[in-house]
């Protein structure tokens, strides 16, 4: 553990976004194995586990029915259909986390990072992930071996939407080599807490050093 000084500020909302395949899970997941405060919003969506998936891990898996009723009761921050399943932020844990001071890391599609920059902007960064190609978006998919040819045809297909929100965002990550996309990153994490408007405990700090001037 650093010895340095901590002040407190407010918990930032890492949004990513990306074609499926572009490598954003495995980004994600290595960033919050390496980053104590960095805390993922688990999802509810009505879509199946894959294999291997665990259900309040990876998502929160509900029925259609379920998640109506949290959207009716305004319990999810945003939600959209993707892939013709219902995906949405349960807003508790999300609120609980930022006051604690923590940061929350979002693996949603561009219509939820709308909707979350329509309700929290100051909060929130948003980085998108492109593949390096076409080429590769398709082998990626296919090598995932979990979804059969027509669904990864779907999944190119939709690719498209997803790209052109590009421009949307507040960074922009190609995914050619995994080391180098995840540490490019983790500084933008980095960068980002350290931007003045978050950090609520310089105030003090400040004054104190102005005081002894
Ligand atoms: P998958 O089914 O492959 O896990 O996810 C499909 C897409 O849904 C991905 O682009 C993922 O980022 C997006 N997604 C997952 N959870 C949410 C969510 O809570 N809200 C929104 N808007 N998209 C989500």
């Amino acid at each position: 553990m650093s010895n340095r000084k901590q002040f407190s500020r407010r918990g930032l909302m890492f949004v990513i976004s990306s074609p499926s395949g572009a490598g954003k899970t495995a980004l994600s997941r290595r960033l919050l194995e390496d980053e104590p405060d960095l805390t993922l919003s688990v999802s509810v969506t009505t879509r199946a586990p894959r294999p291997g998936e665990q259900n309040g891990v990876d998502y929160h898996f509900v029925s259609t029915e379920d998640f109506s009723i949290m959207k009716n009761k305004q319990e999810l921050l945003e939600s959209a259909k993707v892939f013709e399943n219902y995906y949405g932020t349960p807003k508790a844990e999300v609120e609980q986390a930022l006051e604690a001071g923590r940061d929350v890391l979002f693996d949603i599609d561009w219509q939820g990072a709308q909707q979350l920059a329509q309700k929290m902007r100051d909060d929130l960064v948003k980085v998108f992930i492109l593949p390096p190609s076409t080429q590769e978006l398709e082998q990626r998919l296919t090598k995932r071996a979990q979804d059969p040819p027509e669904v990864v045809a779907g999944r190119m297909a939709k690719a498209g939407t997803e790209i052109s929100h590009w421009a949307e965002y507040d960074y922009v990550i190609i995914n050619d080599e995994f080391e180098a996309a995840y540490q490019e990153i983790r500084a933008i994490l980095h960068a980002e807490r350290l931007k003045r408007e978050r950090r609520e405990g310089l105030l003090d700090f400040v004054d104190g050093l102005l005081a002894g001037l």
